[in-house]
Parts: structure tokens; sequence; C-alpha cells
């Protein structure tokens, strides 16, 4: 018997590049996988029948960036020079982290992340293993995560002056990266995936990026990488090798298919059709990157090169982890880049965290859309609220626009993943919500006490 059976639904999905509708639509799901959609008012006996009358069903959301555990720094790394951003900021707070505040800051990210629709988290950071282990595996959600590979030691850095690399620490953690696709790629029903994570060209020597390049190679997954982000980046690559990140990337022939290249705001129009030729992928994070840089990831100008791009929250610091947000942040920060209110249209931007989200992680035969065969990934809005009235599907429609544009990610009433019902009437079944948001109050408070000697010798704009 089919597990979950869906009707009277709005629903819309990506399909074959185009934006479908059904309405009235039901969606039949058996295990983990989608077996039926269709138009019409159809019914059938299930496990769980869900009435979506009313509501509008999406494919689950997906954030194709996302440091979860630095959410419990939210609110202390932005209004500052790019220059300070982490030596001032976070730098000095991240480095008292425990490994359990980094677990509640994954937590508290993930619970917020979720209530605001996002089903697939691309998390990148240190201890992924444990934070798969008590985050992703027990909340259900979609993981598609990589450890974080530098070649830093404990020291402290100075983004003025050139990084010191220890191979002893960059070593380690590429045999963490190895460990990790060892162990967790494609485990729990498919729903862990892992890629490789090099932090950034400038945080490495060349010998350790190719060794990352040739172990994903060899362990057919993707890598997933800081590229072109900012003024710091340019200074340490102009410093070292006397070129731009993507000139840089191109001599030692790194970018090609497998490179899924983040923010990339400091690189040129041609640089971008560089990346985009080569079969690159982009990920773009419009909030975090306005916040962190002033400066506008160059989406629009990487989809007209020809590339496929998508969106990441990136982190908690200093923007939230909501990708109706997000889709907002870069549909208007593009328009006014480029002057031009027809660049990135809503449902582009919409295709940004499902479809080409799912292609940019290489995912899209799993996930991204609502169609038989893929998994049961999906999210349901209830639209009957000031923000998103009128709702309109006839041969007027506003729907597209009027989620990207006007939804909070608060209409999130019910989401399923791999089939299971993961939030019901936005009550997260499988976290506990109370416990979570106190946990991380409590854990920050004692977090920002540790960390105030360390704030205080930088002189961080963030105390009293
Ligand atoms: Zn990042």
């Amino acid at each position: 018997m089919t597990s979950i059976f869906i009707k009277n639904a709005l629903i819309v999905t990506p399909k074959q590049d185009q934006i479908k509708i059904y309405e009235p639509g039901y969606i039949e799901i058996d295990g983990d996988k989608i077996s039926g959609i269709g138009s019409g008012s159809a019914s059938m006996s299930a496990d769980l029948v869900i009435d979506a009358a009313g509501g509008i069903v999406l494919p689950g959301l997906i954030d194709s960036h996302i440091h979860t555990p630095e959410s419990l720094l939210r609110g202390l790394a932005q209004d500052v020079p790019e220059k300070d951003w982490m030596h001032k900021t976070l730098g000095p707070i991240i480095r008292n982290m425990t490994e359990s505040d980094w677990i509640i800051g994954a937590k508290l990210c993930v619970l917020e992340a979720l209530k605001s629709g996002t089903t697939t988290f691309c998390d990148y950071a240190y201890n992924m293993d444990k934070i798969l282990e008590e985050v992703h595996k027990p909340s259900g959600v979609r993981a598609n995560v990589c450890t974080t590979i530098n070649e830093f030691g404990e020291g402290k850095r100075n983004s003025e002056e050139l990084y010191e690399f220890d191979s002893s620490a960059g070593e380690k953690k590429f045999k963490d990266g190895v460990k990790l696709v060892k162990d967790w790629h494609g485990k729990l029903d498919g729903r862990i995936t892992c890629l490789y994570g090099p932090q950034a060209a400038d945080m490495m020597s060349s010998e350790l990026l190719l060794k990352v390049k040739e172990k994903a190679i060899e362990d057919g997954v993707s890598i997933h990488m800081h590229v072109a982000q900012g003024n710091r980046e340019r200074k340490q690559m102009e410093g070292r090798y006397g070129k731009s990140t993507i000139e840089y990337l191109k001599s030692i022939d790194f970018i090609d298919s497998n490179l899924i290249a983040v923010h990339c705001h400091d690189a040129s129009d041609e640089e971008l059709q560089v990346l985009a030729r080569s079969g690159g992928r982009m990920v773009g994070c419009p909030g975090s990157i306005g916040l962190i840089d002033g400066v506008v990831p160059p989406l629009h100008s990487f989809i007209q090169a020809g590339g496929v791009a998508s969106l990441g929250s990136d982190q908690g610091p200093p923007d939230g982890s909501n990708m109706f947000t997000q889709m907002r942040y870069a549909a208007i920060l593009n328009k006014v880049r480029h002057r031009d209110p027809t660049v990135l249209k809503a449902e582009e931007i919409f295709k940004m965290v499902t479809i080409d989200a799912a292609r940019c992680h290489g995912l899209d035969k799993t996930i991204g859309s609502i169609e038989v065969g893929k998994k049961a990934d999906l999210i349901i809005l209830r639209p009957e609220v000031p923000n998103l009235t009128p709702i309109l599907s006839g041969t007027v429609k506003n729907i597209i626009p009027n989620l990207v544009y006007n939804a909070t990610g608060n209409e999130v009433s019910d989401i399923i993943i791999n089939g299971q019902v993961i939030m019901q009437d936005r009550v997260v079944k499988t976290m506990n919500e109370k416990q979570i948001v106190a946990e991380a109050q409590k854990t920050a408070e004692q977090l920002m006490a540790n960390s105030y000697m360390d704030l205080k010798e930088v002189n961080s704009p963030f105390l009293d």
C-alpha cells in the first residue's frame, strides 16, 4: 500500500526546465520515493493521507552552501571592514568553540532552516562526522557534506600577512576528508552524500589542492570550494603566486566539471566564462556576501556565461539560514547590480533552490523536483496569510513571484524528507525545539565569556 498520499494540493515543481503547476494535484509516496503525481482530485487509501486543500506543495529546498555550527555567532560578524571580518569577529570566537558548541550550533541552524523549508543541507565544517552522527542523522534531513580541508596549524593568522602553511596539519585534514567519504558517502539509504571541501586556494599549497582533486576523481565525488572570495583572498593569491584565484586554478589545471565554486564575487566576467565553459558550477550566497563584503555574487553573469548556479545561506552570522530570504536577496541584489529589473526572474531564482541546486551538486537524478522515481522530499506551505494573499494560479498567475518575493518561510507547515514526515503543523518531530533554543542560548553565553580575552586582544567592535 502507498505510504503517503497527498491530495487536493496546488503542486509547483520544476519539470524539464519549465515550472509545472498541478491544481488540484495529488502525490503518491511509496517508501522513500515518489511513485505518482498527477492532476485532479484523486483519492487513495494510504498509511497516511494528507489533505493539502488550500496548501502549496513544493520540492524541498536545497541550501547549496551552509556552515551549520556557526549559527551560535549570529549577529556578531557584520558592519565591519572586510579585512577585519574574520580577524576581529568570527576568528576569536571560533577558536574557543568546543566540539559540543559545534554540535549545538549545527542543531540550532538545522532547526531554523528546516522550519523555513530547507530539506537538503550542503554543509561545510570541521568535525563533520560528529555533526552527521548527532545532527543530520537523527534530524532526518538530507545532507551533502564535506569536512574543511586547509593547511593551517593552530596559530593565529592575520590576513595582512601571507598565511603560513603547516603540511602535517593539512595532511591530517585531508585524511579526515578521505575518511568522511569512506564512512558516510551514500549512507542512510542515500540520505547522506559527501564531497571534498578544500577551503580555498589561498589556504593550502598547490600540492595539497591537487592531491584533493585526484582523490575526488578516484572516489567519484565533487569538490566544494570557496573561490575568488574577495580582497583577503586576492591579496594572498597575488602575494604568493602573482595571479588571481581563477588564473592560478587554471594554471594548475584545477578547474573542471567536478568543481562547485562558492562565491566567485572577485572573479571577472572573463574568469566566470572560464569557469562556466569548463563545466564548473557556482553557488552564490547573496545575504552573507552582501553583509560581509558589500558586494553581490555574480549569479546572473555566471548564468549568462552558460553556467548552472544555485544559492546558499553560508553562515548564520551575519545572515539567517532561510532559503526564502536568500531567493529574495539573490533576485533583488542582482537586479540592482545590473541596473536591470529583468535579470534573474522569479522562475530562475526558484530553480536555484530546487532543480538547479540539485544539478550543481550532482543530485538532480534524486532530488530537486517532484517527479516519479525521485526521493520524496517535499514541503507544504499554508499561504492563507496576509503577505502571500492573493495566490493566483488560473489564467492570471502570480504564484512563483509571490513565493520568491513575499514568502518568509514561516508559511511552511509540513515537511517530508526521504518519505518520512519530519515536520507536521510546524512542529519538528525529530528535534526538541525548546531544548535546542535554550541550550544554544546558554552555550553561546558561555562561549562569549570564554572568548572575551581573545576578542579584547583584537579590539573587537562587539565588546562594550
Ligand atoms: Zn562558506
